[in-house]
C-alpha cells in the first residue's frame, strides 16, 4: 500500500470513528473476478468486516482512490445504507473536508 493511500485510511479511519480496525487492502486480478452475468473482468471494489479478528477487507482490482476508500469504510460504518446513499454521502463527506481545508486556508492567509 502506498504511503498515501495509508494516510487517506487513517484520516478517514478517525473521521468514521473505525480506527480500532485494521484495513487491509487485498488487490486482485479482474479476472479473479465474475460478475453476475459470468464474465469476468472489469473494475471491482468490495469490503468487508471480520468483527472477531477486528479488520476491514478491502477487496479491489485497480489502486484505491481516496472517493474509493471513504465509500468502502462508509458501508462499514452505516450497514443500512444502500449504495445510492452511500455514494452520496461520500460526496458530501469529501465537500465539506475540502471546503474546511479551503476556508483553512484563508484563515491562514488574513493573519
Ligand atoms: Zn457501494
Amino acid at each position: 500500500m502506498s504511503n498515501k493511500v495509508l494516510r487517506k485510511l487513517d484520516y478517514w479511519q478517525s473521521i468514521l470513528g473505525l480506527s480500532e480496525y485494521r484495513v487491509i487492502v487485498s488487490r486482485v486480478s479482474p479476472l479473479q473476478i465474475t460478475h453476475h452475468d459470468e464474465k469476468t473482468g472489469g473494475d471491482f471494489i468490495g469490503v468487508v468486516l471480520d468483527e472477531k479478528s477486528r479488520e476491514i477487507w478491502i477487496i479491489t482490482t485497480r489502486s484505491l482512490q481516496e472517493e474509493d476508500i471513504v465509500h468502502e469504510l462508509l458501508h462499514i460504518r452505516e450497514p443500512k445504507m444502500d449504495h445510492g446513499e452511500v455514494v452520496l454521502e461520500t460526496e458530501s463527506l469529501i465537500f465539506s473536508r475540502n471546503q474546511m481545508h479551503l476556508e483553512f486556508l484563508s484563515l491562514q492567509k488574513e493573519r
